[in-house]
């Protein structure tokens, strides 16, 4: 057995493509230490300069009204609930320009499925953010969204995807993907868009000429095979469309929602998934580690066992915050976790070029205004 895993993990460094079984006993039974080596090689030939970036961007949470009660949210409210909220866009301009003083280049608008808000509404928002900041790139809304929006707006997917590109949709984000597989996918979100539906909506897209990301929840119940099936599924789209630039797999944050008391994902399951997904997805270019649910000493170490890239500073963050995630960063410290890694820091926009590369130590910047900020600091503002 340890001479077939031997193997399989050259063949696998060597860029060979592998099968859902080589991921699952790659997953289960390599050593840690040579799995993630091999994942590392692959990442190096893919970005032999030894660049790792990060970006600065802020998730806008719009409204946290929503239909869908995933009970794994502790973001949401129900329609009429006394804590509802939904941002006018004057709010939301000001978020923006906020975040662009700060130097953000991206922004991700992600909120709840309100029944009040069809087609119009995010084409206004999109439309005004545009108009106010041309530069700024709106990597934003997801297929879950386009559901929604399809659903309220009476209209079908691709042209809920058409209105939304052209009000200024520049690309969709990859969340909720959760996990696609459908036996765990329906205890965790039974109200949610089927997997096989996030991932139409996604290839839909992808054709129409919206690219995305794709993210992966770990540890609300899973198997391991039901882990590497989640791979599969966005491989094989991938295969027929190009269209995911990254691959974002995040743990499930236990407090404050209907799934407490399950167990999240440990930090090596964590980091031996970071691995298996960069020997898997050969499709895909990016593979970004979180700092955020798993901690920056995880986050660093993804960098080892294959990550490229380790996301956003987090201007600003309400949903997975809300559930328990307390990490929190700034610019100057995601720069210096990159270094400590032993990898050259560079900032990046959405489209993964690099905006600054920051070649010289003693040049790095010292800006403690680029930092995080959750739940506890901006509800307050709500
Ligand atoms: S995860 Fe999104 S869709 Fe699900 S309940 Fe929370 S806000 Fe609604």
């Amino acid at each position: 057995m340890t001479r077939s895993i031997d193997s399989l993990l050259a063949s696998a460094a060597d860029g060979n493509r592998i099968s859902s079984d080589e991921a699952l006993l790659l997953y289960t039974e390599a050593p840690l230490h040579a799995l993630g080596a091999a994942a590392d090689t692959v990442r190096r030939r893919r970005y032999p300069d030894d660049i790792a970036t990060y970006i600065i961007d802020r998730n806008i949470n719009y409204t946290n009204v929503c239909v869908t009660a995933c009970k794994f949210c502790a973001f949401y409210r129900a329609p009429k609930h006394s804590e509802g909220w939904t941002h006018p866009v004057d709010e939301i301009l000001r978020r923006c320009t906020e975040a662009v003083d700060l130097g953000a280049t991206q922004i991700m608008l992600q909120g709840g499925h309100s029944p009040q808000l069809g087609i119009e509404w995010y084409e206004q928002v999109l439309s005004a953010i545009k108009a106010a900041h041309p530069a700024l790139v709106l990597h934003s809304l997801g297929a879950s969204e386009v559901v929604h929006i399809a659903r309220t707006s009476g209209l079908d997917y691709a042209t809920v995807i058409r209105r939304l590109s052209a009000a200024g949709l520049d690309s969709f984000a990859g969340a909720g993907a959760e996990i696609l597989v459908a036996r765990p996918r329906t205890a965790i979100a039974p109200l949610k868009e089927s997997g096989q539906t996030w991932l139409e909506v996604m290839e839909t897209a992808h054709r129409i000429g919206v690219e995305s990301t794709a993210t992966f929840m770990m540890g609300t119940g899973e198997t391991n095979a039901e882990r590497i099936e989640h791979l599969r599924m966005i491989r094989d789209v991938q295969d027929r469309t190009g269209g995911f630039r990254s691959f974002i797999p995040w743990t499930y944050q236990p407090e404050n929602n209907h799934l407490r008391g399950r167990t999240q994902a440990t930090s090596l399951e964590y980091l031996r998934m970071i691995a298996v997904a960069r020997l898997f997805f050969d499709n895909i270019a990016h593979l970004q580690g979180s700092w955020l649910t798993t901690g920056k000493d995880i986050g660093q170490l993804t960098l080892h066992f294959g990550a490229d890239d380790l996301g956003s500073v987090m201007l600003e963050e309400n949903v997975v915050s809300s559930a328990g995630a307390r990490h929190r960063s700034n610019r100057t410290e995601l720069i210096s976790l990159i270094r400590g890694a032993g990898r050259i820091p560079a900032q990046r926009d959405t489209l993964y070029n690099h905006v600054v590369v920051h070649a010289d130590p003693a040049d790095d910047p010292v800006d403690d205004r680029v930092h995080s900020h959750f739940s506890s600091t901006v509800l307050a503002s709500v």
